[in-house]
């Protein structure tokens, strides 16, 4: 039998204001606002359970403020939350702001999520685990990239496959390339965007990039927006697979999608291929909807 996929990553509340003028300031611009739950590891778990997944976890440490509303959401979407309450942070809250050209600017404040330390781990997690995900979130901070080692660590002594998506180009830069590939060496799976990808290797073809990477992790998966994705197998680079055609309102959580759905498909056996083509399927749903989750209910 399958067990279940637990995520380590980022609980997020996200604040999204769609604005139809430009910004004025010093006074008020209309604006339609709403609050939706996010954060790139919990909506890898969320379209992960929504992908078929039967069991799937997140370890995340988020305020006492957004707990119990984030859990509810979680549960909602099939996932089991294992929310660490931080008494002295807020939740970790973005802030988008969108214009009428659906161009995004972030205020980002990373709050709780990145405070997540190692005795948040216990080996004991891994129970009845048969993948564990890492937000690449958690490497862009000292504490939390210590606690991601540590689970990494763990889970390799265990024979447990890990993934590790590197979630931001700008953090990866800040960080240093090397550092980060560093810090994810023994991963089996990374998961890397168009432009991750090659800052990642310093080579500007995607396909050369995700054989190149794919010689330290093992199974690699490039997604290329509405192109769609290219996995990578050991140094080889495999048919690129297309992304559905469809129109395109929100493209938060895209990668997110794809990644849950991939990892989902390999746990019930997939091959990389096949797990890719799920994905882009997913990816392709995410970018219809607003924010970075699966519609629920
Ligand atoms: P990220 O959000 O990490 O940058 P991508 O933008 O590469 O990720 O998108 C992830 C996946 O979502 C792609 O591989 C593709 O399958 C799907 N996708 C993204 N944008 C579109 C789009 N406009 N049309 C169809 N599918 C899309």
């Amino acid at each position: 039998m399958t067990g279940a996929l637990l995520v380590v990553g980022d609980v997020v509340t996200d604040v999204v204001a769609r604005h139809r003028t430009p910004l004025a300031p010093a006074t008020d611009t209309a604006a339609e606002i709403r609050t939706l739950p996010g954060g790139a590891g919990a909506n890898v778990a969320c379209w992960a359970a929504r992908s078929g997944c039967a069991d799937v976890r997140i370890l995340a440490r988020v305020g006492t403020d957004w707990a119990a509303w984030h859990e509810e959401r979680l549960r909602c979407a099939g996932v089991r939350p294992l929310l660490v309450r931080d008494p002295g942070a807020p939740t970790a809250t973005v802030v988008a702001l969108v214009d009428e050209a659906a161009e995004r600017t972030f205020l980002t404040d990373s709050g709780a999520a990145l405070r997540i330390g190692v005795g948040d781990w216990s080996p004991t997690l891994l129970d009845g685990v048969s993948h564990l995900h890492l937000s690449g979130y958690l490497f862009f901070a000292g504490t939390s990239r210590e606690t991601a080692r540590l689970a990494l660590a763990t889970a390799r002594e265990r024979g447990v496959p890990v993934s590790v998506d590197p979630a931001s180009a700008g953090f990866v830069t800040e960080l240093g390339v090397d550092r980060f590939l560093a810090a994810a060496e023994g991963a089996d799976v990374l998961l890397p965007n168009a432009v991750e990808a090659p800052l990642l290797t310093g080579l500007a073809d995607p396909a050369g990039a995700a054989a190149a990477l794919s010689r330290r992790f093992p199974l690699v998966a490039v997604t290329l927006g509405a192109a769609g994705a290219l996995v990578a197998v050991s140094g080889q680079a495999l048919s690129p697979v297309p992304a559905p055609a469809v129109r395109a309102v929100d493209s938060t959580g895209a990668g997110d999608a794809f990644t849950g759905a991939f990892l989902a498909a390999r746990l019930y056996g997939a091959d990389p291929a096949s797990a890719a083509e799920a994905g882009c399927r997913a990816g392709a749903t995410a970018v219809t909807v607003l924010g970075g989750r699966p519609m629920v209910g």
